[in-house]
């Protein structure tokens, strides 16, 4: 079973225990099928973004900390090779490390992406609170915000409220890569 599929069995496991909720009880919650639940927890299945984006909000939870293993991220050491390492397709397919994860004195996780040509990806809206902000590192790409999808070619970004459908859309002949750091709003009280 490769790592990341290993991390998010495992935090899947964790938070169902911490809430005690049943498969059924996490099922409705999160919007995924209890059948993918199961799969997920037992490392059979490699869950997609969308996925993993209704489980972080049934949970209350960022993307990263579905994703990372538990061993904390230190100050001051540098992260190799970002492209290497963190790089991944922002399709559908199985998401890849946050260059930063989520860390509770932020309160925001940042993710590379890359988007290749013709790929197109809807999200749901994030849980309240949530922003992202993208930066295109290189070549042009679309986000759908409000509705309309916005041009942005490379070295220029935008901040936008995530807690509303959104997408990212890649038209052109070369893939684009981009940076999205994502804000999470303060829990400020938990029933
Ligand atoms: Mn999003």
């Amino acid at each position: 079973m490769q790592e990341i599929n290993q991390n998010i069995a495992k935090h899947l496991k964790q938070q169902r225990q911490q809430k005690n909720w049943s498969l059924d009880r996490t099922a409705n919650e999160t919007g995924v099928s209890k059948a993918m639940l199961g799969q997920i927890e037992r490392g059979e299945s490699s869950p997609t973004i969308t996925t993993l984006w209704k489980i972080a909000t049934g949970f209350q939870l960022s993307l990263s900390s579905l994703i990372e293993s538990s061993k904390e991220q230190n100050d001051s050491t540098v992260i190799r090779p970002v492209l290497e390492q963190h790089k991944y397709l922002a399709d559908d397919k199985a998401p890849a490390p946050a260059i930063f994860p989520y860390d509770d004195r932020f309160g925001f996780e940042m993710f590379e992406f890359i988007l290749e040509p013709g790929v197109e990806r809807l999200s749901d809206p994030h849980r309240s609170g949530v922003t992202e902000h993208v930066i295109v590192i290189s070549g042009t790409m679309e986000l759908l915000i409000d509705g309309q999808w916005l041009t942005l070619a490379s070295g220029e970004a935008i901040r936008f409220s995530a807690d509303q459908s959104h997408g990212y859309r890649n038209l052109s002949e070369q893939a684009a890569v981009f940076h999205n750091i994502i804000h999470y709003a303060k829990v400020v009280s938990e029933v």
